[in-house]
Formats: structure tokens, sequence, C-alpha cells
């Protein structure tokens, strides 16, 4: 998790938040109800013989809230298990003032605070009886990941940590210390660890998640995975949700509770629910306990996640056919027509001054390193347009968008994202600084993919 660094925002931009967004509503306002679809209509998620666990974590304590049950069922199978964290969950200086008693800012003593969150971690782990020896730290920038996955490729400098102010993982008790800020080098880790585990299924965070981390790691994920297509068995993404607007329900400790997907986001996935045995929901409360620092400072807000079920929901991957159908994500209708990705959208009125939605568009094809396509960020105003890759600005010709009235419309050529086989979407309003919406991050697959996993069994629609 790691809550503190979510700012409360002020009124006027909730008022905004209800005013700008998407039509067909991403936060149309009010508490949105959970998606009306009983656990027997989605369908579950099995652990089988021969089956290699891998739980990927952004922060310390999201192994707990989203795979607790299946780290107990494996532990009590045998079946072979590893814990990777992203980060030592060191940019939470809220948490840490509530723990310690006093301000945590300095470099040296947040570093001291990722250290314990890491001995949380292993604290965790025991609890679940998951050994030390299968857990791994990362230690890329908490809270910045998401912008290594826009922002630091290639040529470009590493990013910084937010409090720590490193450059590079900071901690000797890293996976790899020293790795510089990069997109590359986290994609250098998973790879490393996929191809040493070799994992059949994988649980990780969510596309749709709002934490930027969270996001980040699933992309990562997803984008090593295609990098090692026919090098390492194919294995299974089962992404849990922690971070999302009124999301999972009422606070504090509901056991009899099941967890449910969001209405929002009950189409585009398949939702998929785990039913935990009895004596585990007390083992995953107790597991949760141990990561000290958060419990003590957001207990409330962590327990909802401890009740009879886990829930994973993954992306449907729809393909774009040339001169096809329309695909509709949510409140993005995207086709290609003459070699240009053409992207729509309605918002529910004119952008107000100050605002702007921003679209990403990164493509992935395997015969070129991921860390060298083009990621382009369009951010498009009233009357403004700029276009970026990374961080240099492209000629306007690069693409066409415009919002008129309330109509987003974007055209982007296919060859100015490298003539991807696949692509990662994405589209957020803003204003100025501050995220007023977002879309999930969706992937698409051009006529040229083959699908990175395997379909995944029986996934009834929601009935
Ligand atoms: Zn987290």
């Amino acid at each position: 998790m790691n809550l503190a660094t979510r700012r409360p925002a002020p009124v006027l931009l909730a008022i905004l938040t209800a005013a700008i967004l998407f039509a067909g509503g991403l936060l149309a306002g009010g508490r949105p109800p959970a998606a009306a679809v009983s656990r027997q209509s989605m369908g579950g998620v099995q652990l089988r013989e021969g089956d290699r666990i891998l739980v990927l974590a952004p922060h310390p304590d999201d192994e707990v809230l989203g795979a607790a049950g299946v780290l107990r069922e494996a532990v009590r199978r045998g079946l072979p298990t590893r814990v990777v964290f992203l980060t030592y969950g060191d940019s939470n200086e809220w948490s840490f003032l509530a723990y310690r008693k006093r301000p945590v800012f300095l470099p040296r003593s947040v570093l001291a605070m990722g250290t314990l969150r890491r001995q949380e971690g292993l604290a965790a782990a025991a609890v679940l009886g998951v050994p030390a020896g299968n857990l791994s730290f990362l230690g890329y920038p908490d809270y910045g990941t998401l912008a290594l996955w826009r922002d630091r490729w290639g040529t470009r400098p590493p990013g910084r940590g937010r409090l720590t102010r490193a450059t590079a993982v900071p901690y000797s008790t890293a996976y790899r210390p020293g790795a510089p800020f990069k997109g590359e080098e986290i994609l250098a880790d998973l790879e490393t660890i996929l191809r040493q585990f070799r994992p059949t299924q994988i649980f990780v965070s969510h596309p749709a998640d709002h934490h930027p981390d969270h996001a980040a790691l699933y992309l990562f994920t997803r984008v090593a995975l295609w990098d090692l297509q026919g090098a390492v068995p194919a294995a299974t993404l089962h992404p849990y949700l922690v971070h999302y607007p009124h999301w999972p329900g009422e606070k504090g400790f509901h056991p009899r509770e099941e967890l449910r997907p969001p209405a929002k986001l009950a189409s585009g996935f398949c939702w998929r629910s785990r039913e935990l045995e009895p004596g585990d929901v007390e083992v995953k409360q107790r597991a949760l306990a141990a990561h000290r620092t958060q419990f003590a400072y957001s207990k409330s807000r962590l327990l909802p996640f401890v009740g009879p079920n886990e829930l994973y929901g993954s992306l449907d991957v729809p393909a774009l056919v040339p001169g096809g159908a329309v695909v509709d994500l949510q409140n993005l209708a995207v086709r290609i027509e003459n070699q240009e990705l053409e992207i729509n959208a309605t918002l529910v009125r004119a952008l107000p001054e100050g605002t702007s939605v921003n679209l990403y568009a990164f493509g992935y094809r395997p015969d070129r390193p991921f860390g060298s396509m083009p990621k382009l960020a369009l951010r498009i105003g009233a009357e403004t347009l700029t276009i970026r890759d990374q961080d240099r600005i492209l000629p306007r010709a690069t693409a066409e968008a415009r919002v008129t009235g309330a109509k987003l419309t974007a055209r982007i050529p296919l060859a100015a994202l490298g003539d991807p086989d696949r692509l990662f979407l994405h589209a957020e309003t803003r204003l100025r600084n501050t995220s007023l919406n977002q879309t999930p991050w969706w992937v698409l697959e051009l006529p040229a993919a083959v699908a990175a996993e395997p379909p995944a069994p029986g996934c009834p629609a929601p009935g």
C-alpha cells in the first residue's frame, strides 16, 4: 500500500473531478456500488501440482493484502514460492512520523525506515510460513517507479528517490545494490528472476490501480514476460487491486465480507475470486499486523482486505485489426484506420481552463528493446497540444489530437509508435499537476502479436 503520499484533494478539485471526467463516468461522484458479481459466476483461481508461485509486491504489505491466502496454500502444499518487492516503501513519511513520534525526512533516517519495512516484510513472511530466502527486495524508488516507466529509459539520466534522494538502489540488502533508477534496470531484475524461478502463476499489482507503483509493477512485468516469451514457461498473471476510489468498501475489519470488483471495472477485466481457508483469515491478519509501521498508521484501511476471499482481475487484451471494429475500452473507443491509431472519447463537458487530458501510448515489439521504443505522451488542452517522447518535445505534426466541445479525438500514426505489435494505452485528466482521474493502463494486441499468456481458463460473463 502506501497511503501517505496520497494527498487529499481540495474541495475544488473534488468538484472538478465530478465535472470533467470521461462520460461513462470513471468517478462520477458518490460512492459507486461494488459490481453485482457473485463469487460463483466469477470463477476461481486454483493452485495445481507443479505450480511455482511468484508474488510481486510494489511495497512491503502488498504481498499480504493481495496474496496471503495464496502463499499460505502454496506453503501447505509444498509448492515453490518467491516474493519480490519492487520498493522498500521508504516514501511514507506520515506513517514513519506516527511510528517514530518524530519527523523522518533526512535521507539517512528514511533509509533506516526502509530497512525497517524490509524487516517487517521478513516478519510477515515468517507468519505465512514463507522462508526468508524466498524474498527479494529490489529497492527502486517508492512512489517513483511509474515516473521511471514513463520517462527514464535509454540516455535519460536516472530518476531520484523522493525522500532518499538516491539515484540508484541505496540498500546493501537489496537484490542488486547500486542499480540505477532506470526503466531498463527494473526490467532486467524482473527478467532475471523470471528466468531463474520460472513461475507458472504470478500474482501482481493491478493495471487499474491508482497508486503509481502498483500500476508500474504490472506494466514492467508485462514487458518482461513478452521479452521472455518462448524462453520461460508461459505463466498466468493474476492482478490484485489495492488503491481504487471508494473501494473496497467500509473501513475496518469485516472478516465475513467478500471483496468484490469495483462496478466501474466490471468490464474490460476477467475477475476471479479465491476463497481462503477459515484459519488463513486469522493468519493473514497476523501477517498484516507484522507490517507494524503500516498497521499502526492505517489499520482501518488495510483490514478490509482481510476477509473470506482474495480477488484477481486480469485484463482482457483485445486485438486491433486494421479497418476492423472499434475496440471499446470503457471510455476510450480505439481503432486502426489507414495505419493510424484513432482514439475517441466523450468528456462530460468541455475542458475547463487549466485542465488537460494526458494520453500515453507506448508500443512494444519483440525485435527492439522496449527502452528504445517511442513512449508518446500527448498533453491535450482546450486550445493546446504538446507531444513528448519522454522529455523530448516532438513536432506538432507527429500526431493529431484535439478536444472539440466535449469530444476528444486523437490520431497517432503507427510509425510514430515504432510500428508496434502491442500497445499500452492510458489517459488521465489533470488540473495542472494534480491528477483528477484516470483510465486503467490498457493493453492492446496488434495483428503481428502472439498471445503472451495462454487464455485463462473459464471466465464466465458476470451474471
Ligand atoms: Zn502498495
